[in-house]
């Protein structure tokens, strides 16, 4: 057995006396693309806020190493030693700079301890200019490079955001809903997109938009999360005939 890159063990996080996320087990492997589904409010977002330190569980671990690296314990760091340690997050709504151009919002992504003044200002090593340039052309934003991110489409934002999290090169990158609001041209798109990371990064997509999923889960693993456990996993094809899963999801019309 491949050793976890993520390891989530038995985590429980309750709100309120609502057990958001009840006795979670789950394990991310080096490379993967992993798909999360399941119905609103199955705790989706509350386990990438467990992973990325901006929540704490009640209970559980949470380990962030691979088999070459030291391990780390995750719910006892920030959520930006957890963001240095190299795990980055694409919330639902795109946030860029709106006021800054394409290129400008990807500089303002790189590492480093840098203010928005000194990093604009910052003369870039031509490393760090051709990493930014294949990164534009991956995200599909090059012929765009100079316009002001807020007169993009919301698709391209999404495209950009994703771009400013890759400028970070996280080892796991975790996105949210990343289809949401998008044409199904866009939804395309970004699938081919995120299927382009796997290997060098190891994600994990949470996401609601079935034809989306099927594209992007086509190798990989899909999860379904289920009143904050795994309700089953297994490839595209298993989950979507599993009785349980039908009955909880697919069964509501979410397709
Ligand atoms: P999903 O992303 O799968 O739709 P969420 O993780 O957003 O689900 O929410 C799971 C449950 O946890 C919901 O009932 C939600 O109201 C609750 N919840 C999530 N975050 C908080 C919070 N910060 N405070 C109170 N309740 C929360
Ligand atoms: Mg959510």
């Amino acid at each position: 057995m491949p050793h976890p890159l993520l390891s989530v063990e038995d985590v429980s996080k309750t709100y309120d006396g609502f057990k958001a996320i009840s006795n979670l087990t789950f394990y991310l492997y080096e490379g993967e693309l992993r798909t999360v589904i399941g119905p609103n409010g199955a705790g989706k977002s509350t386990f990438f806020d467990l992973i990325t330190g901006r929540a704490q569980p009640d209970k559980g671990k949470i380990d962030f190493g691979s088999a070459t690296a030291r391990s780390h314990d995750l719910t006892s760091l920030s959520e930006y030693e957890i963001n240095r340690l190299g795990i980055g997050r694409k919330f639902q709504t795109p946030s860029v700079y709106s006021e800054h151009s394409v290129w400008e919002n990807l500089v303002l992504s790189l590492r480093g301890p840098r203010g928005i003044f000194a990093s604009l200002f910052h003369r870039l090593s031509s490393t760090e200019r051709d990493r930014l340039d294949d990164l534009l052309k991956l995200i599909r934003l090059d012929a765009k490079r100079e316009w002001k991110a807020g007169l993009l489409a919301h698709g391209e934002k999404q495209w950009l955001e994703i771009g400013m999290l890759l400028a970070q090169d996280p080892k796991v990158l975790l996105v949210d809903e990343p289809a949401a609001g998008m044409t199904d041209e866009e939804t395309h798109r970004t699938g081919e997109l995120l299927l382009s990371l796997a290997g060098r990064h190891s994600l994990i997509v949470v996401e609601h938009d079935m034809t989306f999923v099927r594209q992007i889960a086509r190798e990989g693993q899909v999860t379904v999360l289920h009143q904050g456990s795994v309700l089953c996993e297994g490839k595209f094809d298993e989950v979507q005939s599993n009785p349980k899963v039908r009955e909880v999801y697919l069964g509501r019309g979410k397709q």
